[in-house]
């Protein structure tokens, strides 16, 4: 799922500045699972600006939505009437949830609650691990159910580092070297050969901030 957290308020305060009728959306689905913008978190920011204008002594009105999922335009929909009143929106989606109220409500300046962080997995309560950076040309057959792309700290796709010590990155020893999970995955299923085998680096392009394909970078180039 997408993992996101909420700004931090200072930075929502001076989005909202200009605007005394906000409505705050939430969304039910992945920011809500991972405590970030759903429907309490909504309620607790509404309660929050509301005291921080009350300390400026500033009004403001605020109206409150959460919809199963900002993602889907269907959804969405459903906040039309509250839209109609509101001067902003503030959204507690992902970035996803907040473009796609833009796109349905292109009169209304849409504003981002949250950052939206990674696509990862629950580890246990309050943690996530990033699992997947939406590469666009998926690998794991090749590598045990393990995404080097995401997991390994240099983005590796052909292999380990070398630098790994009792199982650890070389890059920070609170995170397991990915490629020795990959290895161990791909002992136990009998499919060691990937690991003599190259994955073409035309694959996959490691950007120092992100993933692209490199045939995207071809085309820029021409
Ligand atoms: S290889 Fe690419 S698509 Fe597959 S999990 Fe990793 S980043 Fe995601
Ligand atoms: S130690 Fe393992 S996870 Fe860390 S950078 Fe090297 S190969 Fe990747």
């Amino acid at each position: 799922m997408i993992i996101a957290a909420q700004k931090n308020i200072e930075e929502i305060k001076e989005m909202i500045a200009p605007y005394e009728k906000i409505l705050i959306v939430g969304c039910g689905a992945c920011v809500s699972f991972c405590s970030a913008g759903g429907a309490r978190e909504v309620d607790a920011l509404a309660e929050t600006i509301a005291a921080e204008r009350k300390e400026e002594g500033r009004g403001v009105e605020i109206e409150t939505a959460t919809v199963p999922r900002q993602c889907s335009v269907k959804f969405v929909e459903r906040i039309e009437k509250k839209t109609e009143q509101a001067e902003t929106i503030l959204s507690m989606g992902c970035g996803v949830g907040v473009q796609t109220i833009a796109k349905r409500f292109p009169q209304k300046r849409v504003l981002p609650a949250l950052n939206t962080r990674f696509i990862g997995a629950r580890e246990a309560e309050g943690v996530w691990t990033e699992m997947c950076m939406a590469c666009g040309d998926c690998i794991l057959w090749r590598t045990a159910g393990i995404c080097p792309v995401a997991r390994c700290a240099k983005g590796l796709i052909n292999g380990p580092c070398g630098g790994s010590s009792n199982g650890r990155c070389e890059v920070s020893k609170d995170i397991p070297c990915a490629w020795q999970e990959i290895y161990h995955g791909l002992k136990r299923l009998n499919l060691l050969h990937y690991l003599k085998e190259e994955t073409p680096r035309h694959k996959v392009f490691i950007h120092p901030d992100r993933v692209v394909r490199a045939d995207l970078q071809q085309q820029q180039a021409t």
